[in-house]
């Protein structure tokens, strides 16, 4: 006892959800913080178990594997699942859960990545997207259903929503301040120890892992990119990544090259990161036109521009002096 109590930290890195997670916890009571931490570890472990489409028993590898039937899923699947809905409609399908069957198949990101030929795409998209997923509620059970051959992929909104499930945990329990990094998709709660906002690096999108184009200053929220640096592979001169086009099966051919959402819901931020992406800048700056409350800064391919929100003006801070600001 006696005199300013200095802030503990608890940090650890785990291998989850296809990435490097690595939680950073901030308060008085060093056990406390390491009961926590174990505690997140055990929740993101059980949440992967649900909404993975890498884990055979999934709710969501069991309504993939269900041809067409209703399956009931847990309660957190199912909101998952409305939302992904929502959002494919609101982003007209840029952003669609129902897209399991491309990314299985080019396989990008494990050892099986190749290039498929047409039909495979074709059959690939036979399915016919997120209009055809349905969710039921019945006597307070949840069930979903997706027809035969379309498979849900929620691989670009789960790390948003698993990110915003822990920091509700954590602010509950009594944790005051955080950083939530699930390979890049940040959620912080509170300030820094020194009291002021977390400073967070935007990832260049060439540049080595680790080496940012600016940084933006958070208390509170959540800052999520989506570019296609982050999975890809070559063949024969032609780089392939893992953020594909719903209404072609192949990557999306973007004029951006990276895509972030700064805004206090991470599960939102994540899916609009890559529908955004996937819409390219036209597109996307009239989504952003009728979002004002959006932060965003995107990236354009030209590699020498940043377009940055009217909303994330005063949070973002340009670092490399090779890039120009445009609002
Ligand atoms: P990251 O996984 O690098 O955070 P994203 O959040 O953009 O990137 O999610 C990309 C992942 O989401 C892909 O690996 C794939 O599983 C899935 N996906 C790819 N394209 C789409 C799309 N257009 N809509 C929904 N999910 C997608
Ligand atoms: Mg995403
Ligand atoms: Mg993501």
């Amino acid at each position: 006892g006696g005199g300013a109590e200095s802030p503990r930290e608890a940090a650890g890195e785990n291998f989850r959800l296809g990435t490097y997670v690595r939680l950073r916890l901030v308060g008085d009571d060093k056990k406390f913080l390491e009961k926590e931490l174990a505690a997140a570890d055990a929740e993101i472990v059980r949440l992967e178990a649900l909404f993975s489409a890498n884990i055979a028993s999934s709710d969501i590898s069991r309504v993939n594997r269900a041809g067409g039937e209703w399956v009931k899923v847990g309660p957190e699947t199912a909101d998952l699942i409305k939302r992904s809905l929502a959002i494919a409609a609101e982003t007209d399908g840029a952003f669609d859960p129902a897209i399991g069957r491309v990314v299985r198949l080019w396989g990008i990101g494990t050892s099986a990545a190749r290039v498929p030929d047409e039909p495979e795409i074709r059959a690939a998209l036979r399915g016919g997207g997120y209009k055809n997923v349905k969710v039921r509620e019945e006597d307070g059970e949840s069930y979903v259903k997706a027809p035969d051959g379309l498979w849900l992929d929620l691989g670009a909104i789960a790390k948003g929503r698993v990110a915003d499930i822990l920091k509700e945990r954590l602010v509950s329990d009594g944790v005051r301040g955080a950083i939530i990094d699930l390979g890049g998709n940040l959620a912080l709660i509170g300030s820094s120890p020194d009291g002021r906002p977390w400073r967070l690096g935007l990832q260049h999108p060439h540049k080595q892992r680790g080496e940012y184009f600016g940084v933006v200053n958070v208390s509170d929220g959540s800052v999520v990119t989506s570019g296609p640096y982050e999975r890809f592979f070559e063949r024969d001169g032609v780089r392939y990544h893992h953020i594909f086009d719903p209404a072609t099966g192949y990557p999306a051919k973007s004029d951006l090259d990276s895509v972030s959402i700064i805004d206090a819901d991470s599960t939102r931020a994540d899916a609009l990161c890559t529908a955004l992406f996937v819409m390219g800048r036209a597109r996307a700056e009239k989504f952003l036109e009728k979002n004002t409350d959006l932060a965003a800064v995107l990236v354009l391919a030209s590699g020498d521009k940043v377009l940055v929100t009217p909303a994330a003006r005063e949070i973002f801070e340009l670092t490399d002096k090779k890039f120009t600001v445009e609002v």
